[in-house]
């Protein structure tokens, strides 16, 4: 839902999103409704949005696919657009790793680390992260082994996120030859390649291999 296209807004909804933020300080922070991480959220003919993306494209016109707005600032409230600039996923994730912000994770203790990655078949990111107060991406860079390789043993796999819940992953997993790629690929909202590389095991091995160890 959040990464879809941002429509182009009218002179009314501008005026609206400006109407929402607090542009007396050098980061313009959003007012209105927040994401669990604090990116502001914005409400554009009945759909949702984040807010710095769509400040983005009202200066700059649209985001290229699966690029990333990212913040200079390391702000998310944060939509002032000079402080915003275009990444890909990976410019994001180094981005925030050089900013510091995933710096947090390093001062999560390994126990923390041990508990945040024994949780992921029961708990979501959102509840997670506020128990360790980080973001939901430091959780799912956890997950995928991204950080903290060292102490949880999972091997990074590229291509490999938690955008799918692991019980969607079992799910596509199990539905391999019974339901259209293109239909779970819709439903979960991913790539079709993303339910081949799910059904060939190409990722999330560590989640499939489990659940055919439960069948045995
Ligand atoms: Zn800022």
């Amino acid at each position: 839902m959040m990464t879809l296209d941002i429509p182009k807004l009218n002179e009314y909804q501008k005026t609206n999103f400006f109407s929402k933020v607090d542009k007396s300080k050098d980061c313009w922070e959003w007012q209105a409704r927040r994401s669990p991480d604090g990116y502001g959220e914005v409400g554009l003919n009945h759909k949702r949005y984040l807010a710095h993306r769509v400040s983005y494209s009202i200066s700059n016109g649209y985001i290229p696919q699966g690029m990333f707005v990212c913040h200079k600032c390391d702000n998310p409230p944060c939509v002032n657009p000079d402080h915003l600039f275009l990444g890909t996923a990976d410019d994001n994730m180094k981005d925030m790793v050089s900013k510091g912000r995933a710096a947090i994770q390093t001062n999560l203790k390994k126990e923390d680390v041990l508990y945040i990655y024994g949780k992921r078949r029961c708990l979501t990111r959102e509840v997670l992260s506020k128990m360790f107060n980080i973001s939901s991406t430091i959780i799912s860079n956890i997950w995928t082994g991204y950080l903290h390789s060292n102490t949880t043993g999972k091997k990074y796999v590229k291509g490999e996120n938690f955008r799918i819940h692991p019980v969607d992953v079992t799910f596509i997993y199990k539905n391999k030859g019974i339901i259209k790629s293109q239909d779970l690929a819709d439903h979960f909202r991913v790539s079709r390649p993303l339910i081949s590389m799910i059904w060939n095991k190409r990722i999330y091995k560590d989640i499939i291999d489990e659940y055919l160890n439960m069948l045995k």
